[in-house]
């Protein structure tokens, strides 16, 4: 899509800090990580946000989560998954991610 900062890091036309990637889903360092670990999973197809994925592409976007965190210390430690939806979900770019955060101790209740 056009003017969609991750259908460009997806084409190559933004660099990013690739942790992995397979034929639909792609996974990379937040730019403004909120903790020591903050990686973004994303499909590669353009798609506004979780209410418009359908659920072959949510379990390949979770399933690439599990595989990072299943590789790395947090699974002993403890992470958080978050998908911001919206206006009041605090969503800024308007192409499905998935947070995954980690390496501090996170809050709750979120702000
Ligand atoms: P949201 O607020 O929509 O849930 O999360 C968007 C996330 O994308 C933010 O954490 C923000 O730091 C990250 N982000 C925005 N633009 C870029 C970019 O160009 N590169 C990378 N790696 N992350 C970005
Ligand atoms: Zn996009």
């Amino acid at each position: 899509m056009n003017n969609c900062i991750f259908c460009s890091i997806i084409n190559n036309q933004s660099s990013a800090d690739i942790i992995s990637e397979n034929i639909d889903v792609l996974s990379f360092k937040d730019i403004n990580p909120q903790a020591s670990t903050h990686i973004l999973v994303i499909p590669k197809k353009h798609i506004d946000d979780v209410l418009n994925a359908d659920s072959t592409i949510i379990e390949k976007m979770f399933m690439m989560a599990n595989d990072i965190v299943t590789k790395s210390s947090l699974s002993k430690d403890g992470f958080r998954y978050v998908i911001n939806t919206g206006s009041d979900g605090g969503q800024t770019v308007d192409h499905l991610h998935l947070h995954i955060l980690g390496g501090r101790q996170l809050n709750w209740p979120p702000g």
